[in-house]
C-alpha cells in the first residue's frame, strides 16, 4: 500500500538515496529540506518530475510549516535526515548545530506528537518517527574496546555529537513520555554517491585528481567504520517497518579501516584507473596536517541487533564498494 513518507534533509547526501528507495518502493515522497550548502537538488533529480514526489524548501525549525505539510499530505512516516553534518563546522561555528540538531528536532517532534494524537486508529499505530544519528554520540573507542552497540552509554565529545546526542534524548523522552512511535538509528560513516565534497572520501579522490595535496589529519591512525550509503537506507527501511518503536537500532559498515588505509586504498585505486603521466602514486600527495581538536580514536559498529531482529546485512565487501564510489566521483572531475 502507498504511504506518505515526510523526509526531511533529503536533498543531502543519505536523505537524497533513501528518498531515491522509497520512491522506488511505490510510495510518495515529501521532502522539507531549507537547502543549505550541504544540500544538491540534483541529488533527486532522477525522481522530481513526478506527481509522487514534492521538494517543500522550508525549515524543520518552522512549526507552522511542518504542521501544515504533516496535515496536507497526511504523513504516515517521518524520517529525520536534516542536520548539520560536519564535525568541523561544529568546532568552529556551533550556534547553527544547536539550532537545527536540537531545536529542529524538538520542533519535529512537537509537531509530530500534535498531528499524531488525531490519527484515526489504525494510521495511528503505524505511524512512525525516525531519527537518524550517528555512531559519534558514543564517544571514542580504545583500539581492543568492542564495538559501540545500542546500550552504550552517551558520551559526546565534538559540538557536532553533542548535538546529536541532545536530539537523540528528545526523541527518546517523546517516546517514553507522550508515547509517540519513535526509533532512533545510530550508524557509521557513510559513504557512496552525493557525498558533500567537504568529507573525506570525496576531499582525497578530488585533491588526487587536481593534483593538490591530499590533507590527512595528525598520523592518519584515527579508526572509522565505513557504510555504504545505500546498504544504510536498506537498514533505516527495515527499520521503520520491522523495527519496534522505542527502540534504538545501531548500523554499521564491517570496515573499520584506519584513515591511512583508506587514503592508500584510494590512491591505489586512482593509479589503476587514471595513471599520471609522471609515472608516479598518488599517495605522493598525501600531506599529514595538524589534528582536528579532540580528534576521536575510533568509531566501530556491531550489527550484532540488526542482523538478529531486522534481517539487515552488508552487501558488498568494503573494498568492491569502495572501487564503484572512487570511479563515480572520478567520473565527475
Ligand atoms: P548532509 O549534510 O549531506 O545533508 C543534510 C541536509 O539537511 C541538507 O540537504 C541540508 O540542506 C538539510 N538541512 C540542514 N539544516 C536544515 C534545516 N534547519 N531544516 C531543513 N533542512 C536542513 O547530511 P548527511 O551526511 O546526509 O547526514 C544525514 C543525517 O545522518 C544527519 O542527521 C547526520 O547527522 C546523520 N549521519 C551522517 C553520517 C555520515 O557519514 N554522513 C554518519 C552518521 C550519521
Amino acid at each position: 500500500m502507498t504511504k506518505n513518507y515526510l523526509i526531511t534533509g533529503a536533498a543531502g547526501f543519505i536523505g537524497s538515496h533513501f528518498a531515491i528507495k522509497i520512491f522506488n518502493l511505490g510510495h510518495r515522497v515529501i521532502v522539507l529540506d531549507a537547502l543549505t550548502y550541504a544540500a544538491n537538488i540534483d541529488n533527486l533529480k532522477e525522481i522530481q518530475n513526478s506527481p509522487s514526489f514534492k521538494l517543500i524548501e522550508g525549515n524543520i525549525c518552522d512549526s507552522e510549516l511542518v504542521t501544515k505539510i504533516l496535515c496536507e499530505e497526511k504523513i504516515d512516516f517521518v524520517v529525520n535526515f536534516a542536520a548539520e553534518s560536519h564535525v568541523d563546522n561544529s568546532i568552529k561555528a556551533p550556534e547553527t548545530f544547536i539550532q537545527t540538531n536540537i531545536v529542529g528536532t524538538f520542533n519535529l517532534l512537537n509537531c509530530s506528537l500534535n498531528y499524531w494524537k488525531n490519527l484515526e486508529a489504525e494510521k495511528k499505530s503505524a505511524f512512525r518517527f525516525l531519527h537518524v544519528s550517528t555512531d559519534e554520540v558514543f564517544g571514542s573507542l580504545e583500539k581492543n574496546d568492542p564495538k559501540f552497540n545500542e546500550e552504550n552509554p552517551y558520551r559526546p565529545n565534538s559540538p557536532y555529537s553533542a548535538s546529536k546526542a541532545a536530539s537523540d534524548h528528545l526523541v527518546r523522552a517523546w517516546f517514553e513520555t507522550y508515547k509517540l512511535p519513535t526509533i532512533i538509528t545510530n550508524c557509521s560513516n557513510n559513504f557512496g554517491p552525493h557525498q558533500h565534497q567537504e568529507k573525506l572520501i570525496p576531499t582525497i579522490i578530488s585533491s588526487a585528481l587536481n593534483g593538490k595535496i591530499i590533507p590527512i589529519y595528525g598520523t592518519g591512525e584515527n579508526i572509522r567504520d565505513w557504510i555504504f550509503v545505500k546498504d544504510h537506507a536498506d537498514g533505516i527501511y527495515l527499520a521503520i517497518n520491522s523495527g519496534k518503536a522505542g527502540q534504538t537500532y545501531c548500523f554499521g559498515g564491517d570496515a573499520e579501516k584506519t584513515n591511512l588505509q583508506i587514503v592508500h586504498k584510494i590512491c591505489e585505486i586512482l593509479d589503476g584507473l587514471k595513471p599520471k603521466s609522471d609515472g608516479t602514486s598518488y599517495a605522493k600527495q598525501i600531506t599529514f596536517v595538524e589534528d582536528r581538536l579532540g580528534h576521536d580514536k575510533r568509531y566501530a559498529v556491531s550489527n550484532d541487533k540488526v542482523e538478529r531482529e531486522l534481517g539487515y546485512k552488508v552487501s558488498k565487501d568494503f573494498e568492491e564498494r569502495l572501487k564503484e564510489v572512487v570511479i563515480w566521483f572520478s567520473a565527475k572531475i
